[in-house]
């Protein structure tokens, strides 16, 4: 196919990929990129306010997979990357009462480390002894998709799940854990299961291998952040593409197939006007709900199985308080909160004993999450009640007192997917379906993978597939 024009809908972090990935691949093609807001970058916003680096969604990005590290290796900004700072980089577990650190031997479900999962107070006896005979369960045969519920309380038990797999897997996906599909988000532990019949005794060899790359001289500290916030990647992206032709406040309203091309109409969403644009190539990265409207005309089953893939909704609260505030020195990156505790925060990230340079010298950065598909209610409340909620979170995990010297709300709607089970399955229908439409791709957060590497890797597939139609 002759790409002399291609259009990407969506200036997130996928569509800005896309066009980083499209300048290499067709140098000499018009690229233009339709963002229906003021701002670029989609979800990911820094800011900075009263010596804070305020960030509004994502502060991090891990290298592994390493799609986010390679394009900033392209870009020449690794030196620019911050690694966490190792003080006490882990997470803690709220109680009814109090707080414990998450057992250094637990990686999401990949136990490496029996000892100090076994010490834990977080656990009963019996849920230890529970635990161990995960190696005792046969594996499924994976002849059908599983909830994360169902394979977590089938091989751990159901203390174990309520207690750290649930709060542990329910701040990355603010999901229903009942719905949310192990083979769409969590492939690497079934492939464990299925290799190993145990998660144990996969465990057993990750950390056989684990020691000798550290004898190897590998380095561990799997996240980056760029130095002045995840804002930074997309402005260094956008720098890099010259010759793009970047519009924003451009809302993509129809887009419809003529014989050889598509058409696309958008209206400036400041004066009103429409615009007419006519295109070789389409890349859509905006959500499957949104991209299924604008397919509508085009192909009806395709739009109604992209109306099937949902997105939950959260609030984020951010504090900048004085360390003093605190009732107790606290140096953890974050505090999930079990859902069976039924409180309102669903988890708290401290972003400045994450990364240097996110607050003052004496003060500390606090995002808490609220909301999620099991809350969606909480984010309509308004800002003053959500500060509360935060802030009363606070007071009873590190006794936080007085009056916070910054606060932000924020809230994205509709902007976390929710892999649902048969997610896989769904995805795979989509892609065929999409082959029967030259020079039309769909990207982003919706399909493979909800990370930010997940999302460049979808913008780069876009584009290979559509340069070699
Ligand atoms: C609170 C929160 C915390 C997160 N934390 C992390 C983290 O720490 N690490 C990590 O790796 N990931 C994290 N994620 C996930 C990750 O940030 C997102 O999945 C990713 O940034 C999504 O990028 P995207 O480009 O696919 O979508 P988006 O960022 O949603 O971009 C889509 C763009 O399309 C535009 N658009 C919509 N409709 C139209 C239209 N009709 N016409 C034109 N444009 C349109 C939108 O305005 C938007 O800018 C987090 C997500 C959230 C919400």
């Amino acid at each position: 196919m002759n790409l002399k024009k291609l259009t990407i809908v969506g200036g997130g972090i996928t569509g800005l990929s896309a066009a980083f990935f499209a300048q290499r691949a067709i140098p000499d093609a018009q690229i233009t990129v339709l963002e229906s807001g003021e701002c670029w970058g989609g979800v990911l916003q820094t800011e900075s306010a009263d010596g804070y680096l305020i960030e509004r969604s994502a502060d991090m990005f891990t290298t592994d997979p390493e799609s986010a590290i390679r394009i900033c290796e392209d870009l020449g900004k690794t030196d620019e990357l911050l690694q966490t700072i190792p003080i006490d980089d882990r997470a803690y577990v709220a109680t009814d009462e109090t707080i414990h650190p998450v057992p250094r031997g637990l990686s999401l479900m990949l136990p490496s480390d029996l000892d100090s999962i076994l010490a834990s107070p977080l656990l009963s006896e019996a849920a230890k002894e529970r635990f161990l005979a995960e190696e005792q369960i046969p594996a499924s045969d994976w002849s059908h998709d599983e909830s994360l519920f169902s394979f977590a309380t089938r091989r751990f038990g159901r203390e174990v799940y309520e207690t750290l797999i649930q709060p542990l897997v329910g701040g990355i996906y603010t999901a229903d854990p009942a719905k949310l599909s192990m083979q769409a988000t969590m492939a690497r532990f079934v492939a464990m299961e299925k290799q190993h019949g145990s998660l144990i005794q996969a465990g057993r060899i990750a950390k056989g291998k684990a020691i000798q790359r550290e004898a190897s001289g590998a380095r561990y500290g799997m996240f980056r952040a760029p130095q002045q916030g995840i804002g930074e990647l997309i402005r260094w992206i956008m720098e890099s593409l010259p010759k793009v032709d970047f519009q924003n406040n451009s809302n993509v309203k129809t887009v419809a197939k003529t014989k050889s091309s598509w058409q696309i109409t958008t209206i400036d969403s400041r004066s009103g006007q429409s615009q007419q644009i006519e295109t070789d190539g389409l890349i859509l990265t905006t959500s499957a709900k949104i991209s299924g409207r604008l397919l509508q005309l085009v192909d009806g089953e395709l739009a109604k199985d992209l109306g099937k893939i949902e997105a939950a909704s959260s609030a984020v609260v951010i504090l900048g308080i004085d360390r003093e505030q605190l009732g107790q020195d606290f140096s953890g990156y974050g505090i999930i909160v079990p859902s069976i505790l039924n409180r309102d925060v669903i988890a708290t990230s401290f972003g400045s004993n994450k990364f240097e340079g996110r607050a003052p010298d004496g003060k500390v950065l606090i995002r808490c999450f609220i909301g999620g598909a099991l809350r969606r209610e909480l984010v309509d409340l308004d800002d003053e009640k959500l500060i509360a909620i935060a802030t009363e979170e606070l007071q009873r995990t590190v006794g936080f007192h007085g009056k916070p010297d910054l606060t932000r709300v924020i809230r994205w709607r509709n902007c976390m997917p929710q892999y649902h089970l048969g997610h896989r399955e769904l995805v795979d229908g989509i892609e065929e379906l999409i082959v029967n439409h030259q020079g039309l791709e769909l990207a982003g957060n919706s399909y493979r993978g909800v990370g930010i590497p997940a999302c460049i890797e979808s913008g780069a597939r876009a584009v290979e597939r559509l340069t070699a139609e």
